[in-house]
């Protein structure tokens, strides 16, 4: 089939509908109108095969992880996502495959009232990638530069699920026989937190989506803060499958899984109120998990109620501090 009755069939008309779109997929550019008192944040992520999915993945767990992971960054920036350019390289013409991605870029993009307004298709190794464009009000993002001495370290939902399914996997562990289905989807459908990521706009100092691991990803808001943080192990949220899956509970993993597309962000003691009200109004949990210290020889400082946690894997953690 030609590329461009592709783009006719699969690629047109997906997701939401925006009004200050005034120009979608069809013609050489997409055109956006922003309004005067918003400023738009732009982000991209690929996913390779072999790299970021296995060979032969579902088609729609592709579909949603692609757009998970882009809908998650904008949830960091405290941005309200609403456009997406997609790039799909595909091996071959696989009608079935297009359908079923196709369709689940639809349901997703409604579900998170995201429009698809252009992208490009080429033939090559499967490849997959989404550039998304959200709104924010002027000067008001949520960045990892902004977190403050005295702050407290909150990280939502649970955190080493996709970690753990991911190496669980490898020993071909049956989640379903075992009850353990949510593992799974941890790393096949993460869910991004767009409706905190937009409360925290007014709450946080910092904010970050954690998809290379807490520890790692917090040392970017130690990095470009100028500030240390520490952090309670034993304190960190972790689901029931987490806790009960294997014989210990595998804290490292937790520590430095990625994929867990939930957010850590930072903020003030005085908002703390704020906080537990935002949380229960998006029935989406926030854990303390540590507090922001001034700049020391330690980024990220680990202790486990009152005895200091060392991570096995140790040269991994040096990179960050
Ligand atoms: P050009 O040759 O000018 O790049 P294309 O033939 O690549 O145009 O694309 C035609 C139209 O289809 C453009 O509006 C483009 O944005 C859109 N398009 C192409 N591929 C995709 C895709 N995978 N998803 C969404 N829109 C696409
Ligand atoms: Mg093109």
């Amino acid at each position: 089939m030609a590329e461009f009755s592709i783009i006719e069939r699969y690629c047109q008309g997906l997701g939401a509908d925006h009004s200050e779109t005034q120009l979608g997929v069809g013609d050489d550019a997409a055109v956006i109108r922003v309004p005067d008192d918003k400023e738009l944040a732009i982000s991209v992520d690929t996913m390779v095969e072999g790299v970021h999915f296995h060979a032969g993945i579902e088609p729609a767990d592709l579909a949603h992880k692609l757009l998970a992971v882009n809908l998650s960054d904008m949830a960091a920036m405290g941005a309200c996502a609403q456009w997406a350019t997609l790039t799909l390289t595909i091996p071959n013409y696989d009608e079935a495959w297009l359908a079923e991605f196709s369709k689940t870029i639809n349901s997703v993009a409604q579900q998170y009232d995201l429009q698809l307004i252009g992208g490009d298709t080429t033939q090559g190794p499967l490849n997959v990638s989404l550039q998304i464009m959200g709104v924010l009000p002027l000067g008001q993002s949520l960045k990892r530069s902004g977190a403050e001495v005295g702050d407290d370290v909150y990280v939502s939902n649970t955190i080493g699920d996709a970690a753990l399914a991911l190496k669980l996997m490898s020993d071909d562990f049956d989640f379903r026989e075992s009850g353990h289905r949510l593992l799974l989807d941890a790393i096949h459908r993460p869910q991004p937190q767009c409706e905190l990521g937009l409360g925290l706009l007014d709450l946080a100092n910092s904010c970050i989506d954690i998809s290379d691991g807490l520890v790692a990803d917090l040392g970017h808001i130690s990095k470009q803060s100028g500030v240390s943080l520490e952090l309670n192990v034993a304190s960190l949220p972790l689901s029931e499958s987490f806790r009960h899956v294997s014989n210990s509970i595998d804290y490292d993993l937790a520590l430095t899984g990625g994929d867990d597309y939930q957010l850590a962000f930072t903020a003030a003691p005085c908002q703390r109120a704020q906080l537990e009200a935002l949380s229960t109004s998006i029935s989406v949990p926030i854990t303390q998990v540590g507090r922001v210290v001034e700049k020391n020889t330690q980024a990220i400082k680990l202790c486990f109620n009152d005895k200091t946690y060392v991570l096995r894997n140790n040269a991994g953690f040096e990179h960050f501090s």
